[in-house]
């Protein structure tokens, strides 16, 4: 993970900030600076909602280097309540539990570590609610 493009994107990874567009209301999650619905620019930032339900996921036995320590990593593929679909880390996976249609609920978890001494990434990741 590169720190500087981490921090740029931190309101993203931590508090869900995608973006709205102001002329067909659509809305996206990683932003986007060009609706994909209608190519306007009139765009502004858009907390999403932190709770959806999930399509489907898929278990990451390898994973990325700076993911390794914690393999095997779930990624869920989750309707958020406003209809935007995402990807997401899913924290505390029981697969007795990931079915498709459960309810998830966003969490803002330990995502990497740069290292024993070094930074710490924070980000959101979905687990199960109830
Ligand atoms: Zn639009």
């Amino acid at each position: 993970m590169i720190p500087i493009a981490y921090w740029r994107n931190r309101k993203v990874y931590t508090r869900m900030v995608g973006s709205k567009c102001k002329d067909c209301d659509a809305e996206f999650f990683p932003p986007v600076r060009i609706c994909k619905k209608c190519g306007s620019r009139n765009m502004e930032e858009k907390e999403m909602p932190r709770s959806g339900s999930l399509l489907a996921y898929t278990k990451l036995s390898e994973p990325a280097q700076e993911f390794k320590e914690y393999a095997p990593i779930y990624l869920g593929l989750i309707r958020l309540d406003n209809g935007v679909n995402i990807i997401s880390m899913i924290a505390d996976a029981d697969e007795e539990k990931l079915k498709a249609g459960a309810r998830v609920q966003a969490t803002v978890r330990k995502w990497a570590e740069d290292g024993k001494e070094g930074l710490v990434y924070y980000g959101y990741k979905f687990r199960v609610s109830q």
